[in-house]
C-alpha cells in the first residue's frame, strides 16, 4: 500500500472526467478545477486506463468518477467498463446530478459500476437545481439497477434548505439510500459567509438518537443508524481529523494529479508517454500531499 509523506495510506482515486455540466449549482466547487466549464481537454479512455492501471499497482482499489457531470461524457459506459477490467480495482462509484441517470443506470451497473451518489439538495427549492422533482426518476432507476449502496448527497445551506434534512431522510428511506449531509466547502468568501450552515447541531442530535455509530476510516466520517435510516455527515471545513484521514488522490479532467481539493499550487501534469511515466507522475503527486488543516 502506498503512503504519502504524512503517513496516510492512499486507497482511493477521485477521477474527474469532464468539467462540462448541465447545471450551474450556486455552491459548486467543481472539484477544485476553477471555472473550466466548456474546457475541451478531457482525459481519454486510454489515459484513464493508464492512470488506473498504475494506481492499482500501488494498491489503490477504489475509484470515484466525478466531474462536471460525468454522464455528459459520451463514452462514460466505456470508461466504467475499462476501469472494471483492471485487476485490483474492486470498487467503482460515481457522483452524478442524476438528471440523465435513467438512461444509464442499468448499462453502468452491467459494465461494472458498483454504487452511486446522487446529488439532491431539496424537495422544493427552485434555487437549488438538484431537487427531488428533477432527480426522482434517476433515483428510481439507480435502485432498480441495483447500484448499492445508493447515496443521496445533500449540501446543506443556511436559509435555503437547512430545514429540509428531516424530509430528505424520509426520501432516503423510501429509496433505501444513505443520506449524506454535506457542509459547504468555501468557494468564495461572500457566498460562504452568507450560506455556510454548521452541521454540528444536527450531528449532536444524530448522536443522541442513533442506535449505532460507525466511523469510516475515510476522512473519519461518521455514519449514524437512526430509525431504520443511515445518515453520514461530511464536515470538511477546518476539520483536522478529516484531513488527517484523507486517503484519496485526485485526477483532474484535463490530466493533472491534484493532491488536495483546496490547493491549486501543487498540481502535477501527468506524463502519458508510457506506463512508467504515468507511475512516476502519480508518485510525484502522492509525494506532494500535505495535511491542509493541521
Ligand atoms: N455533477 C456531479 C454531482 O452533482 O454530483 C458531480 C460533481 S459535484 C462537484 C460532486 C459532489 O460535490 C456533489 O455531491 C456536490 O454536491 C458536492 N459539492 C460541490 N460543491 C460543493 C461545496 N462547495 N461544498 C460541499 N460539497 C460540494
Amino acid at each position: 500500500m502506498v503512503k504519502d509523506t504524512c503517513g496516510r495510506e492512499i486507497t482511493h482515486i477521485r477521477l474527474s472526467v469532464t468539467q462540462k455540466c448541465n447545471l450551474n449549482c450556486l455552491y459548486c466547487h467543481r472539484e477544485g478545477e476553477g471555472d473550466k466549464n466548456g474546457c475541451d481537454k478531457e482525459i481519454s479512455v486510454s489515459e484513464i486506463k493508464g492512470i488506473m492501471g498504475a494506481a492499482s499497482e500501488l494498491g489503490i482499489k477504489k475509484v470515484k468518477i466525478t466531474g462536471g457531470e460525468p454522464l455528459l461524457r459520451n463514452d462514460i459506459v466505456e470508461i466504467v467498463k475499462e476501469i472494471s477490467e483492471i485487476e485490483g480495482i474492486k470498487d467503482i462509484s460515481m457522483t452524478t446530478n442524476g438528471f440523465f441517470l435513467a438512461q444509464f443506470a442499468h448499462r453502468l451497473k452491467n459494465n461494472g459500476l458498483n454504487r452511486i451518489n446522487i446529488g439532491c439538495d431539496s424537495l422544493s427549492s427552485s434555487i437549488l437545481q438538484k431537487n427531488i422533482g428533477n432527480i426522482e426518476k434517476g433515483l428510481k432507476s439507480a435502485e432498480d439497477a441495483g447500484l448499492n449502496p445508493l447515496k443521496i448527497n445533500m449540501v446543506v445551506l443556511k436559509g435555503i434548505n437547512e430545514n429540509e434534512t428531516g424530509k430528505m431522510l424520509e426520501i432516503s428511506k423510501k429509496y433505501n439510500a444513505i443520506l449524506q449531509l454535506i457542509e459547504l466547502i468555501p468557494t468564495n468568501k461572500f457566498f460562504f459567509d452568507k450560506f455556510f450552515f454548521s452541521l454540528e447541531g444536527i450531528e449532536k442530535e444524530l448522536e443522541r438518537k442513533a442506535d449505532k455509530i460507525f466511523v469510516r476510516d475515510v476522512n473519519f466520517r461518521k455514519q449514524y443508524f437512526v430509525d431504520g435510516a443511515v445518515v453520514e455527515v461530511v464536515r470538511a471545513h477546518l476539520n483536522q481529523n478529516f484531513c488527517k484521514n484523507c486517503r484519496k488522490i485526485r485526477i483532474t479532467s484535463d490530466g493533472f494529479i491534484k493532491p488536495c481539493l483546496m490547493r491549486d499550487d501543487n498540481l502535477v501534469k501527468i506524463n502519458f508517454k508510457s506506463d512508467e511515466e504515468i507511475m512516476k507522475s502519480l508518485l510525484e503527486g502522492i509525494n506532494k500531499r500535505e495535511i491542509y488543516y493541521r
